[in-house]
């Protein structure tokens, strides 16, 4: 113990340090930094040495750089003069600003960034960084990022005590200069914590707070680039921490789940043999295996909380039908989720063809006639409708099943934790079977589905034919026409699948872009003889649904869609797909479009048109494995783009990265499966609990 001031645990609040009072930890909080923890995990974005501060009366006595926009130079001075106008030419914002340090002045542009002149004010001290030119009235710094350090010259020199400044980024009114004091203080004042890793986890990593001191406080022999890279031992204990902390929240709810008892679903060989009856075809391997992996859950006593995984067109469907009908043909419910309207009635088609009319199935959608509605109700709350298909409409209040026993939810990415909420209050606690629309990389489902068993099918229905990938220029395009015209006069059918365009983006002009309207144009002027059915997401649900329907039937031979055909829409005579401007999808999202044709027997072509990210769009030229293209698409955009921007799940780590920490997450599972099988220590639980909401754990009780 030392015999200074009493320490502070890093869990205490941050109203513990000096100027902060209710009001500014209430904005921290909303930035999610309410503990000392929280704010030392939010670690420097940029660590300046120095070494690399240079004077501005020094900067034109320097070698010109070879290529002077490569090279970043760091200044730091007071700003003397700041104003604002607009350019002759091509009618441009621009903000200028002097900056003095003593030696010298330089002159800072900003184009189109006329926010700034609310920012930054003459008098404010600031670290600039960017590269030099030559203006017209001498050196000046173009679009250079900077950073407040203050105002007037008072305060500048205890930002050098160490050879690295680190910066922090701003927080509403808190700028990055009040977070570097607020660290500080904080480092000063905490105590060092309970080991929380196992020593298999800790081996060889400093203690929490050597680890935060080094982040935060560098020595000068440390390695900017190592820091800013976040690859340091120092990083790999925060990182772990987090790591664990999360894999032991997911290790608790699983364990948690274990002692439920599940219902027991009853096996038979009678059973089997009515269910293999139903199918039109033989199960592939890989199908069977997910299938048994399934009934041993069902059969098991536990309650099942299974992901199916597979490449586009891998069968998950049937899958699901063979898990649901065990249920349904001994006197359960099951229910299908499907996320669309379109899909819940494809599902519901299939289940006919393989029961027959007469099937005790029941669809429910949304907007249904209020005496169809009830009727279906009323089918689902006696039992009468086992097998029960629809849209998130079935987990209104108003539904009540007498005895559901499965939830099979089909294309979602996030395990249905308000569905599970929401059936919660109906006393059930059924077996869940999560279908995933595209394969998702291992690390990726472990952080966001967790506490599920996975089951994938990793190998396609025989027949196939494959489909020929071809990346077009935009001057080629005439090719696609010509395949699309081929397809179509042997009495195919045809997508075309335009960007969904902002009409804002049209200004940002990399690439001129052609939005959906000048497409239907291009496509009506060149296959005048060919029905054309345009879908987009701004169509009203009716409308899209019945236009759908009209390709599905094969009255309207050419569809041109925005995304919203991307999931499981299934129509075998389709043969061709164009995406126009494919650089505006990520890999796995087109690699789900080009899973829409390729259905059939017959040969089918997926064609993409760019002029740009040919390189990124290559990878679905060269592949077909859904995993590998999954694995690529998240090393390119992350897990949080990966998942799109809708309610992705992904828990939001600080130091951790889902992409580069892969192999550390796997170790952190393993050992919080053999923690929580020993039982935690009272200093990990309190943890977790801090942890609860940032990681999105379940509730630990
Ligand atoms: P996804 O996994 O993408 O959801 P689907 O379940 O829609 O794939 O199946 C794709 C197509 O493959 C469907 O037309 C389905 O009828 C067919 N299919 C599924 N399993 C088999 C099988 N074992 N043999 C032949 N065709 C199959
Ligand atoms: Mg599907």
């Amino acid at each position: 113990m030392p015999p200074t001031l009493p320490s502070l645990p890093l869990s205490a609040k941050l109203t513990v340090l000096r100027g902060v009072g209710p009001a500014f930890a209430t904005i921290l909080e909303d930035a999610g930094i309410a503990s000392m923890r929280d704010l030392l995990m939010a670690l420097p974005y940029r660590y300046v040495d120095r070494g690399s501060l240079l004077k501005i009366g020094e900067l034109d006595r320097r070698p010109v750089p070879r290529d002077p926009d490569r090279e970043i130079v760091t200044v730091l001075g007071v700003i003397k003069d700041l104003r604002q106008s607009t350019t002759r030419v091509q009618r441009m914002a621009l903000t200028e600003a002097l900056l003095d340090d003593g030696t010298g002045h330089l002159r800072l542009v900003w184009f189109n960034q006329a926010y700034l002149a609310r920012v930054l004010k003459p008098g404010d001290r600031i670290l600039a960084f960017g590269p030099l030119s030559a203006g017209r009235q001498g050196l000046e710094m173009r679009s250079p990022a900077f950073e407040v350090m203050g105002r007037g010259s008072d305060e500048a020199e205890d930002l050098w005590v160490r050879r690295y400044l680190p910066l922090y980024r701003k927080l509403g009114p808190i700028t990055g200069r009040v977070r570097q004091r607020l660290v500080g203080e904080a480092l000063a004042r905490v105590g060092a914590p309970d080991e929380l890793l196992p020593p298999e986890l800790a081996r060889g990593l400093p203690d929490t707070l050597a680890a935060l001191r080094l982040l935060h406080q560098p020595p000068d022999e440390s390695d900017a680039q190592e820091l800013e890279n976040r690859d340091t031992p120092a990083h790999g204990r925060l990182a772990s921490e987090e790591l664990f902390a999360f894999a032991l929240g997911v290790a608790l709810r699983r364990a948690g789940r274990m002692k439920r008892r599940g219902i027991i679903v009853p096996t038979s060989p009678e059973l089997r043999e009515k269910l293999r009856a139903l199918l039109p075809f033989h199960l592939t391997g890989a199908q069977r295996g997910a299938f048994k992996e399934i009934v041993d859950d069902l059969t098991s006593g536990r309650v099942m909380h299974r992901l199916l995984q597979g490449d586009v067109g891998s069968g998950k469907t049937l899958v699901a039908f063979l898990a649901m009908a065990m249920v349904a043909e001994t006197g359960g419910q099951a229910t299908l989720l499907a996320p669309t309207e379109v899909l819940a009635r494809q599902h519901a088609l299939t289940f006919q063809r393989l029961l027959g009319e007469n099937a005790p199935m029941q669809l429910l959608l949304g907007p249904m006639k209020a005496a169809e509605k009830r009727a279906a109700l009323a089918r689902i709350a006696s039992g009468e409708a086992r097998y029960v298909v629809g849209t998130h409409a079935l987990f209104q209040e108003a539904v009540s099943f007498a005895n559901l026993q499965l939830v099979v939810v089909d294309e979602q990415h996030r395990f249905g934790v308000k569905q599970r909420e929401a059936l919660k209050g109906k006393g059930a606690d059924p077996h869940w079977l999560v279908m995933s629309a595209t394969p998702i990389p291992r690390s990726l489902a472990l952080a966001v589905f967790g506490d599920l068993e996975q089951s994938v099918l990793d190998e396609l229905p025989p027949g196939r034919q494959p489909v020929t990938t071809r990346l077009l220029d935009s001057e080629d395009a005439e090719r696609a026409w010509d395949i699309v015209d081929r397809e179509l006069a042997a009495g195919h059918q045809a997508f075309v699948v335009s960007p969904a365009i902002d009409p804002q983006d049209g200004s940002e002009g990399k690439v001129p872009l052609r939005d959906i309207q000048a497409m239907e144009a291009l496509l009506t002027a060149r296959f005048p003889e060919i029905t054309l059915t345009v879908v987009h997401g701004r169509l009203k649900a009716d409308e899209l649904e019945k236009r759908m329907a009209a390709f599905v039937a094969g009255e309207a031979r050419l569809l041109l869609a925005t995304t919203v055909i991307e999931v499981g829409v299934d129509v075998a005579n389709a043969t061709v797909m164009v995406v126009d401007h494919a650089e505006r999808f990520g890999l796995s999202q087109l690699h789900q479009l080009r899973g829409r044709v390729g259905r059939g027997k017959v040969h089918s072509h997926f064609l993409m048109i760019s002029g740009s990210e040919t390189q990124r769009l290559r990878a679905l030229v060269e592949t077909s494995d859904g995993f590998r293209i999954a694995q690529k698409d998240l090393e390119l955009r992350g897990p949080g783009e990966f998942f799109g921007t809708r309610q992705s799940g992904v828990p939001q780590f600080q130091v951790a990265d889902l992409v580069r920490d892969r192999q550390l997450l796997a170790s952190c599972r393993e050992s919080a499966e053999r923690a929580v099988a020993r039982g935690l220590t009272e200093s990990q639980l309190a943890w977790l609990r801090q942890e609860q909401a940032r990681l999105k754990l379940a509730e630990i009780s």
